[in-house]
């Protein structure tokens, strides 16, 4: 005797749905920017097994060993979740590797309103091939948009990011480093 009539498919979220989810995830280290406007989210699928609906979401890190990723796999986990996903799978793919490109603008106009200074635009050579981009750019201070800036240290909050001070406006500020 078969039982189909008992196990029903689930009616699957669209996937419009699930990028809605996930811009409700915010990068833990940069709360204003939602983990998709990173960049850092690379597919999203919700599949039925079992009658349950299984989303996997695959997600490429900003560095490899980023520790905020065991924050952020579990805080998209939570979030799907709340909109009733029993079960969420989150797959890491290292390659090809993350790239500050990736970043959306609307994510690059939140680092900036956060007051670190987005990255820079890649650096192409006259052979046309792109260079490993600069360590210290010329960099927008995000606080008054002077280029009179100077890069105190290749190291900031994180290792993510530069430290650099506007010789304008005074402050220190973070530089999202391009990579
Ligand atoms: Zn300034």
């Amino acid at each position: 005797m078969v039982n189909s009539a008992l196990t029903t498919s689930p009616s699957l979220p669209e996937q419009q749905q699930l990028w809605s989810w996930l811009h409700e995830v915010p990068d833990p280290e940069i709360p204003v920017i939602s983990v998709v406007d990173l960049g850092i989210v690379r597919d999203v699928q919700a599949t039925a097994v079992d009658g349950e609906v299984v989303c996997t979401v695959v997600i490429t890190p900003t560095y490899s060993g980023c520790p905020a990723m065991a924050v952020i796999a579990r805080d998209i986990a939570d979030a799907f979740k709340r909109h009733g996903v029993a079960r969420v799978e989150i797959q890491t793919r290292l390659s090809p590797a993350w790239t500050t490109d990736w970043m959306s603008d609307l994510g690059k106009r939140q680092l900036k309103s956060y007051g670190i200074a987005p990255p820079a635009q890649q650096v192409i050579d006259i052979s046309g091939i792109s260079r490993k981009r600069l360590l210290a750019p010329k960099v927008a201070c995000p606080h008054c948009n002077s280029m009179n800036t100077i890069c105190i240290s290749q190291f900031g909050s994180t290792s993510c990011k530069s430290l650099y001070r506007c010789k304008d406006c005074l402050e220190p500020f973070d530089y999202f480093k391009a990579h």
